[in-house]
């Protein structure tokens, strides 16, 4: 059984599931939970699926955290975790399912602000034990693997669990991160609470969500809607609810597909990826800074991109280069920037119509009504 090293731990795998190349999404909720204890100046972790454990490892010894409890349903992994976790002073371990845990930290009324639930599948059904065993202002940090769900690709007889119709089109990663927001939402909502994301992340694969459980409600008509899909000239609109049944393609009129509700509000709060990209940069976290930066670019424009193959349609020629349509937008007087989700593609607060003439040098392409 050969010793792995990550950030600043060594561990064993034993037979849990690992995957090395989770390390960027690890690294990402080590920096958040340290920023917490920087700012909230204590920090109790709930790890629900722990796998071998690295995560509460590296929660305790380089978050700084007081207190971790690190739980995970197979038994099987209770030698490798106990191994693993012996250089951490104040930690729990424990064998059972993560919901029944949770539910449990409910009816204890024992809080946490940090709980890390690294799911196969999707995590609704731990989610409102998750909810309820966070301290207010605490952080759940969630995976959700249902791709298909999330995108739109389920056989049509078939919903979604998440509570809003997903459909496919091209930012449909995006639209995955941004269901889960919502029923994050929604479940927060009911318990009279809100949710604030830090961070949503599509890893190429998976779907990370860090979000901070907060006093007040966020579910408003501003945060909370539905996304129309043009598929006959490949653009977005926003729909808020009391458009819904009259929302045509603002650009030629055509009948929309709705998706949603979804969270249409910040995909990443600004203000936290730059803090933990201010962290990041003090530990030489090169591509975790890299990553956050990104985030905080694209954190506040509209909740859609284009790809740039939609852009270069009927235009001849190569694709454009990214780089150079996102300058020639902001020339232009846009927000533009490259997204995490797709390399091939920009978010804008131009419509799809403009970046096109801007790559065919139309003149009028300046014209911010154009
Ligand atoms: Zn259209």
């Amino acid at each position: 059984m050969g010793g792995h090293q990550e950030g600043a731990v060594s561990f064993q795998v034993g037979g849990a599931f690992f995957r090395p190349q989770g390390r960027l999404v690890r690294d990402l909720g080590v920096v958040a939970a340290a920023l917490h204890r920087q700012q909230w100046g204590s920090l109790r972790v709930l790890e629900g699926m722990a796998g071998c454990g690295v995560r509460s490892l590296r929660y305790a010894l380089e978050s700084g955290a007081n207190f971790v409890w690190c739980n995970e349903g197979n038994p099987d992994l209770a030698p490798v975790i106990g191994e693993n976790l012996r250089p951490v002073t104040q930690y729990r371990i424990s064998h059972e399912p993560a919901r029944r845990l949770l539910a449990r930290c409910v009816a204890e009324q024992d809080y946490y602000d940090f709980v890390d639930l690294d799911a196969f599948g999707d995590p609704l059904g731990e989610l409102p034990y998750a909810l309820g065993a966070m301290q207010l202002g605490g952080w759940l940090y969630l995976t959700s693997t249902d791709g298909r769900s999330l995108t739109g690709h389920l056989p049509p007889e078939q919903l979604n669990p998440f509570g809003g119709i997903a459909r496919v089109h091209p930012a449909g990663h995006e639209q995955g991160l941004r269901i889960l927001l919502g029923a994050l939402q929604r479940q927060a909502a009911s318990l009279g609470h809100g949710i604030r994301p830090g961070f949503a992340y599509f890893t190429g694969e998976t779907y990370r969500i860090l979000v901070q459980l907060t006093q007040r409600r966020q579910f408003n008509p501003k945060t909370y809607g539905w996304l129309g899909y043009c598929h006959h000239c490949g653009d977005y609109a926003v729909i808020p609810w009391r458009r819904l049944g009259r929302c045509p393609c603002p650009h030629d009129g055509k009948p929309l597909t709705l998706t949603g509700p979804m969270w249409l509000g910040n995909l990443h709060d600004p203000l936290w990826v730059e803090q933990m990209g201010a962290l990041a940069t003090a530990w030489q976290w090169r591509d975790v800074v890299q990553l956050l930066a990104g985030f905080a670019a694209e954190a506040t424009l509209p909740p859609y991109f284009y790809t740039l193959r939609a852009i270069a349609q009927g235009i001849k020629g190569d694709l454009p280069r990214r780089s150079h349509l996102i300058a020639q937008l902001q020339a232009a007087g846009y927000a533009a920037t490259a997204t995490h989700i797709n390399p091939e593609a920009i978010k804008t607060t131009a419509s799809l119509r403009v970046c096109r003439a801007l790559l065919s040098n139309l003149p009028n392409a300046q014209n911010p009504h154009f």
